[in-house]
């Protein structure tokens, strides 16, 4: 993979023509509008496995605590019926919440409060 650096922040990396190919097959199925959504979330996915720098230290019912060793601070994550906020972003959509929304017992109690909700 060759790469380009670039001033708006973005960089510009190469793959070999079947990678596109199999890429492209994928537009238009599970949400994926585009190559770059594609590339985003496949690389987001193998830098969470590699390098794991963020860690769940428990949960509740209201929210979740993620350990972020980068930032040396701990996030809390709340979910609320409204949605999910991070207060060390402050954003409802951060590398924090997507690794909270990774957890499986997140996951489930999401899902468990969304039934309860439509009773
Ligand atoms: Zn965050």
């Amino acid at each position: 993979m060759a790469e380009k650096e670039r001033k708006d922040g973005y960089s510009t990396i190469r793959v070999p023509q079947e990678f596109a190919t199999e890429i492209d097959k994928l537009i238009g199925k599970h949400g994926f509008t585009s190559r770059a959504e594609i590339v985003k979330e496949a690389v987001r996915q193998f830098l969470q496995k590699y390098d794991p720098h963020l860690s769940m230290i428990n949960h509740n019912n209201n929210g979740v605590k993620i350990r972020d060793i980068k930032l040396n601070q701990v996030a809390d994550i709340q979910i609320t019926p409204k949605g999910i906020y991070c207060p060390v972003c402050d954003a409802s959509n951060c590398e924090h919440i997507r690794f909270t929304l990774m957890q499986s017992d997140i996951i489930n109690i999401i899902k468990k409060r969304e039934k309860k909700t439509e009773i």
